[in-house]
């Protein structure tokens, strides 16, 4: 279709157009936690879309974990009806970002450019992507393409820290739900020739050891909850992680490190509460003083990630069973296990459309095929497949993945622009309009 080459070339005029959305976005500092300005942010997006023709909704997350007057969770979703009935494909896109933490050579929401590229927090998770759908969305609108369908633009929050009071939430009101919406590309960071299918499975869970309390110079009257859990991590490390290790999955998650079962301690915390001990000039103790005490209980947050071959039910029985031994084995051992948080690993059919319309869509603009991957971590695909029932969601978006949450992260404006250009192909021909190759 000539049109394809118009449509090309218009979002090649927008490269600045989309730079300087990049940085807008950037701009506001949508921090989380605790969930900073969201309602800027979404105002930001609903406001430009509203201009050209979207019909557009703020919801915030009533009730969802993190709401609150003072950080009120505010996702914005934006529609526009095309010219008759057909498909719909919706862009979603996390608002938030990680906080910016240290090691950074500049500020980390001025969204300088430098040598082709925008730096800062977010520019690579996900603002860059966010921008790049935006412009791939208006190009067509603006090129007048008769679209069968509808296309939705949508800003959510909280993806960072699971995504509840976001895509969570709007797909337990139907918002991610034939047949409301057929299509999902997420643009979070995978590269702008790869196609993200889907992701390994997590499960979180507190581990508590039990103990008895008593003064610290007797131990011996006492049971140190802290030593339980020593064991405990012990068997964690010696019996279960090289278990782990031999244990691969057929799917390409990326990195291929990923390609096993993994598990991870992400906090642990026994005893008296995490205290700052200092001494003053006088080799004087200050700060908070610790008291001496055998510890009653040790708590361990566990983040197990499986892959496609294993179970949750699996997964979780290998722990129990492990703490179980633990009870049989070690005299005064009791524990406690409470589920955080839990998702199955999910994978795109590479058949779907909406996989071999961006397939085909990198192959135009970049002339070189997609590779296909899966993450080891989760995202908010999660929701849309387990909420939302829709199987025909991916990630595909600009930005190197292991630049997110790092200092001096950035986004490269030619990556931006092939994935916008990628992005606009693909949504023709999810819409059916005729020969886009
Ligand atoms: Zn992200």
């Amino acid at each position: 279709m000539k049109n394809i080459d118009a449509i090309l070339q218009r979002i090649e005029g927008k490269r600045d157009e989309l730079t300087s959305l990049t940085q807008a976005l950037v701009r506001i500092p949508t921090v989380n936690p605790p969930g900073d300005a969201y309602e800027a942010c979404a105002r930001f997006l609903g406001e430009r879309l509203a201009k050209r023709g979207f019909s557009v909704e703020y919801i915030r997350s009533k009730g969802a974990p993190g709401d609150h007057d003072m950080y009120p969770r505010v996702n914005v979703v934006a529609r526009y009806e095309g010219s008759s009935d057909g498909e719909c494909v919706h862009f979603n896109s996390h608002i938030d970002v990680v906080e910016p933490g240290p090691g950074w050579s500049m500020a980390p929401f001025a969204a300088e450019v430098r040598d082709g590229k925008v730096y800062g927090r977010g520019t690579c998770d996900m603002k860059g992507g966010l921008a790049s759908s935006v412009i791939a969305c208006e190009a067509l609108l603006e090129m007048g393409v008769a679209l069968p369908g509808a296309l939705e633009i949508s800003g959510t929050v909280d993806e960072e820290s699971g995504g509840f009071g976001g895509v969570g939430y709007l797909a337990g009101l139907g918002y991610f739900s034939r047949p409301k919406v057929h299509h999902v590309i997420i643009p979070e960071p995978l590269g702008v020739d790869r196609i993200c299918l889907g992701h390994r499975g997590v499960w979180w869970a507190e581990v508590e050891t039990k103990g008895r309390i008593a003064h610290g110079s007797m131990p011996f009257l006492g049971d140190s909850a802290i030593n339980h859990m020593g064991a405990f991590l012990h068997l964690l490390e010696t019996q279960l992680q090289p278990k782990l290790n031999q244990r691969r999955t057929q799917e390409p998650v990326e990195p291929p490190g990923a390609r096993v079962s993994t598990v991870n301690v992400n906090s642990i915390h026994g005893g008296q509460m995490a205290q700052h001990y200092s001494t003053d000039a006088r080799g004087w103790p200050t700060g908070d003083l610790p008291s001496p005490l055998v510890a009653h209980s040790c708590r361990t947050v566990i983040d197990r990630r499986f892959i496609a071959e294993e179970s949750l039910e699996s997964v979780k029985r290998e722990i129990v069973d492990m703490l179980n031994e633990l009870k049989l084995t070690r005299p005064g051992f009791d524990y406690g296990l409470k589920d955080i948080m839990s998702f199955i690993p999910t994978a795109t059919p590479q058949d779907a459309p909406v996989v071999d319309a961006t397939a085909r869509a990198i192959a135009r603009v970049l002339g070189r095929e997609p590779r296909y991957i899966s993450s080891p971590g989760t995202y908010d695909q999660k929701h849309i497949v387990r909420t939302g029932k829709l199987r025909d969601c991916i990630a595909y978006g600009p930005g190197i993945l292991d630049l997110a949450h790092q200092p001096d992260e950035y986004v490269g404006i030619q990556e931006l622009v092939d994935s916008a250009k990628v992005m606009a192909l693909a949504t023709l021909r999810l819409m059916g309009v005729e020969d886009t190759d």
